[in-house]
């Protein structure tokens, strides 16, 4: 009896040939579909745009590697081909957003949908070389100035949410990106902590959502290269009059796929699963979840990672956790290190971890409408935050210049 070599949780009763169990198979038949017509996407974009491949040197190699993926056919997986009236419709949209420059995020998608495919492969030599490529690709997007679109959640209260949204993009700016940050909780709390009374908030995120203004109506400069786009109170109304429909998850995306010339987007997330964070979900690319190192965080965790991976089935298949932060930390407690150990273990090496530690000054800095930057920029907090901005720049998954 072997078990499935994806989700290891299904035993299969007699030996198959791809050695997956149903289920799995079944998904892995879908992405790949999705990554084959990713990967024609890719052979279009260079045809007709050759700056793309002057750009981006690696992405010729890219596509070479990602059609090392026929091999799989070796283990009994046939690849669905792709409907030509698909293709076309698909090269024609991609066409147009070549054309108003914003190649960069499809590009990104590709990669992530490569990478996803092939994860449960790594253990195969080839592969891992694909995957490597894939990830190098990934870094040089970065590098050559994609928007990152960053989603901060958790759908319990007070775990630091807001906090790492705020000083977060408050770093990043410091280090002279470009940064938008989005408050889309109706709580208005990241509005309020950057200096903005929602009271006064005469028109934020629900209407821009709504179509009633326009973006260069909502968005404000808090200093620098920092802008945000605030909330108001009528924000709350979003989760009654938007019911689940699949437009309705796509808001958010509409005005996060304009990148207006920003290098990071980020999103602050009210605390719950409903029409909000699933439009969040669906806008962004990769997500932070910050929690306390607390026993009830790793139940927590695992309701956020159901809904996840629901997200990356249904609406967004590229979406991914790349970090993981424990706020209010306090590296003497047994039970901050032990907890924050746990999730380390469970999720990986595929995520990054920072913490931030319990400091005053982070939570005066709000009170007094200021990012921790402009209110005590040699805290603890402001210490904390800055090495958590580098590792969200670099990707790394350790700081060992960490200002302590
Ligand atoms: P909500 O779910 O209500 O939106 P949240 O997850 O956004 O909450 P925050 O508002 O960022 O959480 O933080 C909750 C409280 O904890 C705030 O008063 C904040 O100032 C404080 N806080 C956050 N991080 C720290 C820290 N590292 N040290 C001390 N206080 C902190
Ligand atoms: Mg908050």
């Amino acid at each position: 009896m072997a078990r499935c070599r994806k989700c290891h949780k299904h035993i299969m009763l007699q030996s198959n040939t791809h050695s997956f169990c149903r289920q799995c198979y079944e998904d892995i038949l879908l992405d790949s579909s999705r990554t084959m017509r990713s990967i024609r996407r890719l052979e279009q974009l260079i045809d007709t745009t050759p700056q793309i491949s002057e750009k981006i040197p690696h992405i010729i190699t890219l596509v070479e590697y990602a059609k090392d993926l026929v091999p799989f056919e070796q283990d009994g997986i046939t690849f669905e081909k792709c409907p030509p009236s698909e293709l076309i419709e698909t090269y024609s949209t991609l066409h147009d957003r070549l054309a108003a420059g914003q190649y960069s995020a499809r590009l990104r998608e590709a990669i992530g949908a490569a990478q996803q495919v092939l994860a449960p492969f790594e253990h195969l030599y080839h592969i891992k070389n694909v995957l490597d490529s894939l990830k190098k690709a990934i870094a040089l997007c970065h590098e050559q100035g994609a928007c990152r679109r960053i989603a901060v959640i958790n759908h319990k209260g007070g775990v630091g949410k807001t906090t790492t949204a705020m000083n977060l993009s408050a770093a990043l700016a410091v280090m002279n990106k470009r940064v938008l940050a989005i408050d889309f909780d109706p709580q208005a709390n990241l509005s309020d902590g950057l200096g903005y009374d929602e009271t006064k908030v005469a028109s934020g995120i629900y209407e821009l959502l709504k179509g009633e203004v326009d973006f260069t109506h909502v968005v404000r400069n808090i200093s620098g290269t920092l802008d945000i786009i605030p909330a108001n109170i009528f924000l709350s109304r979003a989760e009654k009059e938007f019911s689940k429909t699949h437009a309705n998850m796509y808001l958010l995306k509409k005005i996060t796929t304009q990148h207006h010339g920003y290098d990071f987007i980020i999103i602050d997330c009210p605390p719950s699963l409903g029409i909000l964070t699933l439009n969040a979900l669906a806008a962004v690319d990769e997500i932070i979840i910050p929690l306390l190192p607390e026993y009830y965080s790793l139940k927590g965790m695992r309701k956020l990672y159901d809904v996840i991976e629901f997200v990356r089935k249904k609406i967004n298949t590229t979406v991914q956790v790349t970090g993981v932060v424990a706020t209010r930390y306090d590296d003497r407690k047994n039970l901050h290190r032990e907890v924050f150990q746990k999730i380390r273990d469970s999720l990986g090496e595929s995520v990054f971890y920072s913490e931030i530690r319990e400091s005053i000054s982070l939570a005066e800095a709000s009170s007094y409408g200021k990012s921790i930057f402009s209110y005590q920029p040699d805290s603890n907090g402001a210490d904390d935050y800055r090495a958590f901005a580098r590792l969200v720049l670099t990707g790394k998954r350790h700081d060992n210049g960490k200002e302590n």
